[in-house]
């Protein structure tokens, strides 16, 4: 039981947060969320919807008004309150997080660092938010630029971060001054709500992070995006629906930020060092079982080196030891419902129908119907749907090529463009390939590339904007000019 192992019960909550106050249905619909790896309901929560949705919206921007004009050190020590109550209670979010979502209890521990950390980076951008002076173009003008926050801010996240995904929007926001209005994944509700609960009790006033907790997606959805009072949306999630999202969000003219799938490619060339291309390819393919936007979803290994890479690649794939979250002998949890399991079979059968070989794994494990086994294919081919579609599971394929310009070709063949990495010693390559590859971040002998400190974000129908640097706050902020005439 979740309850029993939590330090401070008051974090598990089953009620929206909104203008300060926790709200259920008033008709008292709930929904269910499920801990995956045993399939068993673990709290039930407010099943809210538009007309909450409205409510939250109209408290966030009658609490940017006082937010906005708070001063930008004040603001800043509430979000680094936030930060220091979330690391204080770093256990409990991990224990919650693993329980709602499936991951490692270590995996979870790391995200919730990694979710603070964007919140002890963001309280302290929210000092350096810099307009300009500009030259003068007649004597008696001077022409400034400052800096001014969105408006109200609508934020949808998925399930598979169920704290980072958050802070990674939330912390931004509020330090660039916006205010924000969050519909977490109904997968994941639990470890949005006990964020909110943490802000509250860091002191940021009511109004400025409201949660709509639901299963009506749609419905929220529709409400954010069509109110005029909402000045942006930041959404991280499927390419489908980030595109409705601009569709529904073009029709005020929203800002809009988006996050979207990945189709992530790994090249190792026949000069790479061999296990540490093994170790990154790992890292970067089974993370969170597969289930994150930037994981390795194609394998692209040089000819020569083909065999020896699935020989070793596949005994390291042999270690992962599957089972819940929480036990410690874990290192991989399950996945985060039966249709993505589902989802996971389509592509892999498909694959073999045409010709891929398992070299280890291949299908739904012993452990339960919600548990895939870490799966290596070979032989794979471009005309495969694994070739194009983001797999969000732990299935490896591995394709081969012969040369730099094919390797190349083949891992711009895709309309997304996220995270890219690459295994090579040669210094030209590097410089080649890395710019020739349309990604918005290239890992260069690295796979583990995300911190609060770069720029996150993808190229092509992988979004625009980026999360996290000193270019995160800008997707929350407006331009504005003043002219100062008669001087
Ligand atoms: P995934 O396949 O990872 O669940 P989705 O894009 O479906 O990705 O979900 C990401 C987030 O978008 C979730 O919070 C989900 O509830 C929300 N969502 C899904 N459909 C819609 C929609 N039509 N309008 C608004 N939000 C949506």
């Amino acid at each position: 039981m979740l309850e029993q192992k939590l330090n401070d019960l008051s974090l598990l909550k089953h009620a929206g947060f909104i203008n300060g106050q926790w709200i259920n249905d008033k008709n008292g619909k709930t929904f269910e969320v499920f801990n995956p790896a045993v399939g068993e309901v673990i709290a039930n929560v407010a099943d809210l919807g538009a007309k909450e949705t409205l409510h939250a919206i109209e408290a966030a921007q009658a609490a940017f008004e006082k937010w906005k004009v708070m001063p930008a050190k004040q603001r800043s020590s509430l979000l680094r309150r936030w930060f220091d109550l979330v690391i204080e209670n770093q256990e409990d979010l991990a224990l919650i997080m693993t329980f709602e979502q499936g991951k490692v209890i270590s995996e979870s521990r790391g995200e919730v660092v990694y979710g603070a950390s964007y919140i002890e980076w963001f309280a302290e951008e929210a000092k350096r938010i810099y307009g300009d002076v500009l030259p003068n173009t007649t004597a008696d003008r001077r022409s400034l630029v400052i800096k001014q926050p969105v408006g109200v801010v609508g934020a949808i996240t998925p399930w598979n971060f169920p704290n980072a995904m958050i802070t990674r929007k939330v912390a931004p926001a509020l330090a660039a001054g916006c205010t924000i209005v969050l519909k977490p994944a109904s997968e994941t509700p639990l470890s949005a709500l006990a964020l909110a609960q943490l802000a509250d009790r860091a002191g940021i006033p009511a109004g400025v992070f409201n949660v709509v907790v639901g299963t009506d997606a749609k419905a929220i959805g529709a409400e954010l995006t069509s109110n005029p009072t909402v000045k942006k949306i930041t959404f991280t999630g499927s390419t489908v629906v980030g595109k409705l999202l601009m569709e529904q969000s073009a029709k005020t003219v929203k800002k809009t930020s988006m996050e979207l799938g990945g189709n992530a490619p790994v090249l190792i060339f026949e000069d790479a060092d061999l296990d540490k291309a093994i170790e990154g390819a790992l890292v970067a393919k089974f993370r969170n079982a597969g289930q994150t936007c930037i994981c390795a979803n194609r394998i692209l290994v040089q000819d020569s080196i083909y065999e020896e890479f699935i020989s070793r690649f596949t005994a390291r794939v042999s270690e992962f030891v599957l089972g819940d979250g929480v036990s410690s002998e874990s290192t991989m949890g399950p996945l985060i419902t039966r249709k993505a399991v589902a989802g996971v079979v389509s592509l892999v059968n498909d694959a073999m129908s045409q010709g891929a070989k398992i070299c280890i794994g291949g299908s739904v494990a012993d452990n339960g119907d919600y548990f895939f086994q870490p799966t290596v294919l070979r032989d794979m081919n471009t005309s495969m749907r694994l070739a194009k579609e983001e797999v969000f599971g732990p299935v490896a394929p591995v394709f081969k090529f012969s040369t730099e310009k094919e390797a190349v070709a083949m891992a711009n063949d895709t309309e997304f463009g996220l995270a890219a990495y690459m295994y090579t010693k040669d210094h030209s390559r590097i410089w080649r390939v890395g710019e020739a590859l349309e990604y918005g971040m290239v890992g260069i002998n690295e796979t583990a590339i995300s911190s609060e400190m770069i720029p996150f974000g993808g190229v092509k129908e992988s979004g625009q904007g980026r999360e996290g640097s000193k270019y995160g706050l800008e997707d929350y902020l407006e331009i504005k000019y003043l002219c100062l005439g008669d001087i």
